[in-house]
């Protein structure tokens, strides 16, 4: 089956008891077994797996070409599932421009188990091939990267952390797979915010780990989600199950009005510089016209005026809201350093920008109004 066909197909077996054609929201926390704990239909406790739960993980298998998926509360929860789980004193590459909750990970919560991190520029090889240490683990690649929209290059980065015994994991959230696949790329594990495009509403949080090879690493990963407990309640599983059986073609229809909003911006004479792989100007587009299907929903800008005319911008616009987080049908605006805590890494004339499902039309309007 092609992508669209399986987004809806995947995990989506009619009830068999039912025949019901929408997927069942199954909240049992407990399941009957025999009374040697012989399992019935392979579940026992909500905290391990329950059938709701299954269907995303099957959906989110099959959506990222993967063997098993795991789902999680959140997306910094998949993220924590997978670097807790990396033996004591690992040391771990991750991007310098890159998610901030990925960079207070490793700065205050990795440190107690001797697991270090050093952050550098993915797009940059052979800055990566010196990075290397004996005890290096695991590359964390994010592509695009939130907020400037790097580009690294996937399979290359797969080929290095091969090569040196290490991991490949990769933050697929900004471009989902509908845009980009990073296992059939050479990556190891892919890591989601479902909270974002496949969720879809802003209405569910939510986060998932997909990986190649339903091996070690796998079981690994899963008894500590057992143990530790941040599985994904049922219900915001069966949201965000829901959700992806429109992922793709809501991608589409974010891709084309992103496209048209950075074009839009960067012909602005305010403007220093719109970051957008789908730019021919930017430095990533030619690896992301290789590995990407479309280039996403997700932009930033950033003003000659600095932080003074972003904030201006940014107080100004009508049909985008001023909000974190991303992916939804609305469009979102932020002022990424402002909402980064004490120590912002985001430049402080950037602004970011979520490209919602609304009509381009209105959105430039309201662009250019803003600007004015
Ligand atoms: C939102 C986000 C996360 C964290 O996910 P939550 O669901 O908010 O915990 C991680 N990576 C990226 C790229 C994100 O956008």
């Amino acid at each position: 089956m092609r992508f669209e066909t399986l987004a809806i197909h995947a995990g989506a077996e009619p009830d068999p008891e039912t025949g019901a054609v929408a997927s069942p929201l199954h909240l049992s926390t407990t399941f009957k077994h025999g009374p040697a704990g012989e399992r019935i239909a392979g579940f026992e406790y909500q905290r391990e797996a329950n059938p709701t739960q299954d269907r995303l993980e099957v959906c989110l298998a099959a959506l990222e070409s993967g063997e098993r998926a795991l789902v999680y509360a959140s997306g910094m929860a998949a993220m924590a599932g997978l670097l807790e789980s990396l033996p004591n004193d690992s040391h771990v590459l991750i991007p310098s421009d890159c998610y901030t909750g990925l960079r207070v990970l490793c700065a205050e919560f990795l440190p107690a188990r001797g697991i270090t991190a050093t952050a550098l520029d993915m797009a940059d090889l052979n800055a990566v091939r010196a990075a290397l240490r004996s005890d290096t683990k695991l590359i964390w690649a994010e592509t695009p990267s939130n907020p400037k929209l790097e580009i690294a290059d996937i399979a290359e980065l797969a080929k290095i952390a091969h090569s040196h015994g290490a991991l490949l994991a990769c933050d697929n959230t900004f471009a989902t797979p509908a845009l980009q696949q990073p296992l059939t790329l050479g990556a190891d594990v892919v890591m989601h915010s479902t909270t974002k495009y496949f969720g879809g509403h802003s209405d569910v949080m939510g986060g998932a780990l997909v990986f190649a090879k339903a091996n070690a690493l796998f079981d690994t990963v899963a008894h500590r989600r057992h143990i530790t407990g941040n599985i994904a309640s049922p219900f915001n599983s069966w949201l965000i199950l829901r959700g992806a059986r429109s992922m793709p073609a809501r991608m589409a229809w974010h891709c084309r009005n992103a496209m048209l909003v950075a074009e839009f911006l960067a012909a602005q004479p305010e403007v220093e510089v719109v970051n957008y792989p789908g730019l021919s100007t930017h430095p990533g587009h030619e690896i992301a016209k290789k590995q990407m299907r479309d280039f996403g929903g997700m932009l930033s800008v950033q003003f000659k005026g600095g932080r003074e005319a972003a904030l201006k911008f940014a107080s100004r616009v009508k049909i985008f809201t001023n909000a974190t987080s991303l992916g939804g049908v609305e469009s979102l605006i932020e002022h990424r350093a402002s909402t980064e805590g004490d120590n912002p890494t985001s430049p402080q004339n950037l602004i970011r920008i979520s490209v919602g499902l609304e009509h381009p039309d209105d959105l430039i309007d309201d662009l250019k109004q803003a600007l004015s």
